[in-house]
C-alpha cells in the first residue's frame, strides 16, 4: 500500500488542524493511498477525534525512548496512543541535525514504538557535503542498519522507510529521478542483507525533500518510491490533495 504522510512540524494550532482534517476528508477517497498527517503534539487527540472513521492517519513527529520518568517536555508512546495516534516519525533531519538524535537513540525510540504497537516512519538520508563526498551509500547503510538493531523480520510490517535527503528538505531542491531510484534500490538492498529479498521488496520507502504539487505526479513514477512524505506542501490542503492524487494511480 502506498501512503503519503504530512509532516506539520511546528505548524498549526490545534484549531487549525481540526479545520484543515475536516476540509480534506471529504476530499480524500482513495483506497489505494494510506494518507497520515503529523501535527504537533499538542493537536494530536483533537486531529484523532477529527479523522475518526474517515482515512486520515494521524502519527506524531517523535516519541521519547524512555517509559516514563524525569524526562522534561518529552512524550512517551503510551502518550502517544492515548491520543489515538497510531505511528511515529523516528530520526527526522531537522531532529538528527541538532543533535536531538544520535543513532542509538533513533534505534531505541524504534524499538519502543514497536513494542508498544506504534507504527514507525524511519526517516534517514544523506547531507550535502556527504553526497559530494561521494558517501551517500556508506550513510544510508549505517543509519538504516543501526535503526533496525533489534528488529524482527516480521515488525517490519510496522516500519515505512522515508529517504529524505537533507539537502533536498525545504529548500526547493529535488533530487533528481535517478539520485532517488538509485538511494531507494540501495537501501532495499540494506534491508535484503539485514533480513531476506521478500523483506526488502515488501518494506514500503516513501520520497521526501520538497515534494510539491507540481513534481509529484514525477516522483510518484520512479521505480521503487511507494510514496512522499512531505513537509511545506502538505500545509495547504489544496496542494496535498495534488500530491496524494499523484500517487493514487
Ligand atoms: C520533511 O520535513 O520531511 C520534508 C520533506 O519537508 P519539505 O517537503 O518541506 O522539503
Amino acid at each position: 500500500m502506498k501512503a503519503v504522510i504530512a509532516n506539520f512540524k511546528m505548524n498549526k494550532t490545534t484549531k487549525e488542524v481540526e479545520g484543515y482534517i475536516d476540509e480534506i476528508i471529504p476530499q480524500v477517497k482513495t483506497k489505494k493511498v494510506n494518507i497520515g498527517i503529523c501535527p504537533s503534539y499538542v493537536a494530536l487527540g483533537a486531529a484523532c477525534k477529527k479523522a475518526k472513521g474517515s482515512n486520515i492517519i494521524v502519527g506524531a513527529q517523535n516519541v521519547n525512548e524512555n517509559d516514563k520518568g524525569s524526562f522534561t517536555g518529552e512524550v512517551s508512546a503510551d502518550m502517544l496512543l492515548d491520543t489515538g495516534a497510531k505511528f511515529t516519525l523516528v530520526g527526522h533531519s531537522e531532529r538528527r541535525s541538532r543533535g536531538y538524535e544520535t543513532e542509538s537513540s533513533i534505534n531505541k525510540k524504534m524499538l519502543k514504538a514497536l513494542s508498544r504497537g506504534l507504527g514507525v516512519v524511519l526517516c534517514i538520508g544523506e547531507n550535502r557535503a556527504e553526497r559530494d563526498e561521494n558517501i551517500t551509500q556508506e550513510i544510508l547503510q549505517a543509519q538504516v542498519s543501526s535503526a533496525l538493531l533489534g528488529v524482527y523480520k516480521n515488525e517490519l510490517k510496522s516500519i515505512t522507510i522515508a529517504y529524505e535527503p537533507v539537502w533536498a528538505i525545504g529548500t526547493g531542491v529535488v533530487a533528481s529521478n535517478g539520485q532517488i531510484e538509485d538511494a531507494i534500490e540501495f537501501i532495499r538492498g540494506v534491508v535484503a542483507t539485514l533480513y531476506d529479498e521478500e523483506a526488502a521488496e515488501t518494506i514500503g520507502i516513501l520520497y521526501g525533500g520538497s515534494v510539491t504539487e507540481n513534481n509529484a505526479d514525477g516522483i510518484a513514477k520512479i521505480k521503487g518510491v511507494n510514496g512522499a512524505l512531505v513537509g511545506g506542501d502538505s500545509l495547504i490542503v489544496s496542494k496535498f490533495i495534488k500530491i496524494i492524487s499523484a500517487f493514487d494511480k
